[in-house]
This record gives C-alpha cells, sequence and structure tokens, in this order.
C-alpha cells in the first residue's frame, strides 16, 4: 500500500482506506451509460445524503444484497412487507423516509426511461454527452441546480443541488479532480 500513498490524489480521499482510494482511482468520475449503474449511483448518493460518502461505500456491498442489485423495476414494486424487511436490516441505512424515496425514485427513473429511450440519454443530454470541468471544490453548481430541479419536478425526492452535484461528479459527468490529483492529470 506504501507505493499508493505517494501517489497525489484528491485530498478527500483518506489514504487509510485501501476501498476509499480503489473507488477513488477506478470508479469515480468515470463516465457511466449504463442504466442499472445510473440508478444505483444515484439511490447510493440519495441514501448518503446528510451521511458521508465513505459511510455508504462501506456498506455498498450490503446495499446491493438487501436492494435486488439495484435492480430497478423490482425496487420500484417493492411493497410494505419489503419496507419493514429492510428497516430491520442493521447492514444498511434504515431511514424509512430514504427508503420510500428510493422506491419513489424508482418508479420515476422507469417513468423517464420510456420517455426518453434511457436515461442515460436523459441524463448526459445536459451536457450534449460531455463531460464539463469543475475544480474540484464547489458543492453545487448551476448544471446540479437545473437537474436537481427537474428531477424534482418529475417527483424524486431526496435529490437536492449537493447531492445531485455528488451524483454528477461520480457517474463522470462533471470532471472534479482537483488539480493535484494524478487522475485530473490523466483526463486533460
Ligand atoms: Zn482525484
Amino acid at each position: 500500500m506504501f507505493y499508493k500513498e505517494a501517489i497525489p490524489r484528491c485530498q478527500w480521499v483518506d489514504i487509510r482506506d485501501a476501498l476509499y482510494i480503489s473507488y477513488h482511482d477506478q470508479e469515480w468520475g468515470i463516465p457511466v451509460h449504463q442504466d442499472n449503474r445510473l440508478f444505483e449511483a444515484l439511490a447510493l448518493e440519495m441514501f448518503a445524503a446528510g451521511l458521508s460518502w465513505k459511510h455508504i461505500l462501506h456498506k455498498r456491498s450490503a446495499f446491493r444484497e438487501a436492494f435486488d442489485n439495484f435492480d430497478v423495476i423490482k425496487i420500484s414494486q417493492y411493497d410494505d412487507k419489503k419496507i419493514i424487511s429492510l428497516l430491520k436490516n442493521n447492514t444498511i441505512i434504515r431511514h424509512k423516509g430514504k427508503i420510500t424515496a428510493c422506491i419513489h425514485n424508482a418508479q420515476v427513473f422507469l417513468k423517464i426511461q420510456s420517455e426518453w429511450g434511457s436515461f442515460n440519454h436523459y441524463l448526459w443530454h445536459w451536457t450534449n454527452d460531455k463531460s464539463i470541468f469543475s475544480d474540484g471544490l464547489e458543492t453545487t453548481s448551476l448544471l446540479s441546480d437545473i437537474i436537481s430541479h427537474d428531477l424534482k419536478k418529475q417527483g424524486m425526492k431526496f435529490v437536492g443541488s449537493i447531492t445531485i452535484f455528488a451524483y454528477l461528479c461520480a457517474i463522470g459527468i462533471i470532471q472534479a479532480h482537483q488539480d493535484t490529483c494524478f487522475m485530473k492529470r490523466k483526463q486533460i
């Protein structure tokens, strides 16, 4: 692990945490276009609202197990019995408002999918299918404001601008590696 510590990364990366390092180096900011992965990332960012991403990342495999691998169709059909079982599951975030919002957002996600052909098409159209750059210091932007507003208008919950900004960075629409980070140099 020592050689990894010598590599300059975004300052928010906890270099004592191997899972966090590999997430930063191999996933964060790399463009995602598959709808199932776009839904998973959105759902996890929603659960992360008000908490640390690191906390959610360490629960990601438990979330995948509890939420049918983030199968959006299955989640959109969760009933009260399933909600009760999720609320008893101490490996995930047991927040009733977020769990019911996740189910509701899955239903809205499917509606957007059917209107746009794919959620990917909907999400990337805001930037004409291109990634845009951020200095890595912002927590919201005009783009995250606009998309947050649109998703709320369509009925999604827990999709404030800070959550959407983090989401757009995670799935590569916004490239937010800091100037000193080796991943930033790779992107230029
Ligand atoms: Zn970085």
